[in-house]
């Protein structure tokens, strides 16, 4: 069964989710290819902010590819839950950028020039009494905040799950396996190596997240993408949840979601592949957002989560065609963004599969930065 494909898609996160059901709503009848479960990875357990305006690289070189990709995804979301009836819980929710200092309060007041640029965003400062108003809980020593609204949250295993029955429905083909290889005829691709059988195919997708690293030895050349760790907390705290999303000078957030929970993050950890929630993690989760708002301290720890991100040596998204390779294309290493990011990825993935070129500017982000 289903050992011919127009293009064979291997991983299943949310950037190889979003990819089939593009290409399969282009008409093409893509295979994906997942080793464990469809979303049981980073983007299974991700804090599913989409927020285009804050993050490494933005403002900077990330800035573009996270606008157009927040835009795409206003127009995505609706159109998979719609078809699919997989609520993944796609909702505005207003974020606030702490400062305890002025050049803290300086870099916050970046994210209000971003908002002020572009296009669907509101935002004002807000002074240090102002943002107790708001959320008593907040440290006293607060000086102030970006408030942005306009950013938004999704359960981003359920979006996942949600692109993948999407595509299924077109006609995308999922199956289970582990690829172990490239065959290729003439410098273009023409299958993918599965355990014990050959998938022929026209064109493979690269969006093996933080495993992309084995694509190294298929394709012969760098690949320089490998795990993040990243954990977070989900706590269940005693009275209101926060009213808004609070992000403070490190990086480290509070964020309320639809069941009643709040999540509090998170970590970078580089330690090879594993993924276990570890003690060290908890304590040092508490410890940073403790200085945001100590009552965090007061809440009951319902679930501790870690999982790895696809992180590449610049930090950046390794996105588009394989030189040396027709047919190939990779789309991964989006580190912290990866669900921000997925549906420019996807888009400009299925563009090139189905017309071998795209509108948006990807150069920067190309495999051959990296030499070969
Ligand atoms: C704690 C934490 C919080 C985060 N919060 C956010 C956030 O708020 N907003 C945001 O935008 N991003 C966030 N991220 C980042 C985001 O989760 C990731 O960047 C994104 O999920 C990566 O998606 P992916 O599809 O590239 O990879 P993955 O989700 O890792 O999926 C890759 C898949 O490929 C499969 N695979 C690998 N090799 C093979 C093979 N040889 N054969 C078959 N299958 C294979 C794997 O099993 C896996 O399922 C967060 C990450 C972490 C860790």
């Amino acid at each position: 069964m289903g050992n011919t494909s127009d293009v064979v898609i291997i991983g299943g996160g949310i950037v190889g989710c979003a990819t089939a059901y593009l290409l399969a709503k282009a008409g093409l009848k893509p295979t994906l290819i997942e080793k464990g479960s469809v979303g049981n990875c980073a983007s299974g357990f991700s804090a599913g902010l989409l927020n285009p305006l804050h993050g490494s690289g933005i403002p900077g070189p990330l800035e573009e590819l996270a606008r157009r990709s927040f835009q795409l995804h206003t127009g995505l979301a609706p159109e998979v839950k719609d078809l699919t009836g997989i609520d993944h819980q796609f909702r505005p929710v207003p974020s606030i950028y702490l400062s305890f200092d002025d050049d803290q309060s300086n870099r916050a007041r970046d994210v209000l020039d971003l908002a002020e640029r572009a296009e669907g965003f509101e935002s004002r400062w807000l002074d240090g009494p102002e943002v107790l108003s708001m959320e008593p809980r907040i440290a006293p020593g607060v000086a102030g905040g970006a408030y942005v609204e306009g950013t938004v949250q999704v359960d981003s295993y359920q979006y996942t799950q949600a692109l993948l029955q999407a595509a299924r429905d077109r006609g995308a083909v999922m199956r289970q396996g582990t690829v172990r290889g490239l065959r290729a005829s003439n410098g273009r691709v023409s299958a993918v190596a599965l355990e014990g059988e050959d998938v022929s195919c026209g064109s493979v997708v690269l969006s093996m997240g933080p495993w992309s690293g084995e694509a190294a030895d298929w394709l012969g050349r760098p690949v320089p993408v490998w795990p993040l760790k990243g954990q977070i907390l989900r706590l269940k705290l005693p009275g209101s949840q926060p009213p808004c999303l609070f992000t403070g000078p490190g990086g480290e957030y509070v964020s309320p979601k639809p069941d009643g929970t709040t999540w509090i993050g998170t970590t970078e950890e580089r330690v090879g592949f594993d993924d276990r929630p570890t003690t060290e993690a908890r304590e040092a989760i508490m410890k940073d957002v403790m200085e945001l708002m100590p009552a965090v301290h007061q809440g009951d720890l319902v679930l501790q989560t870690a999982c790895l991100r696809p992180a590449s040596d610049d930090g950046m998204p390794v996105l588009g065609s394989v030189p040396g390779w027709e047919g190939v294309y990779m789309a991964t290493g989006a580190e912290r963004k990866g669900i921000l990011l997925s549906a420019a990825m996807a888009r400009v993935t299925a563009d090139l599969v189905c017309q071998g070129r795209t509108d948006l500017d990807i150069d920067r982000f190309s495999l051959e930065r990296f030499g070969g």
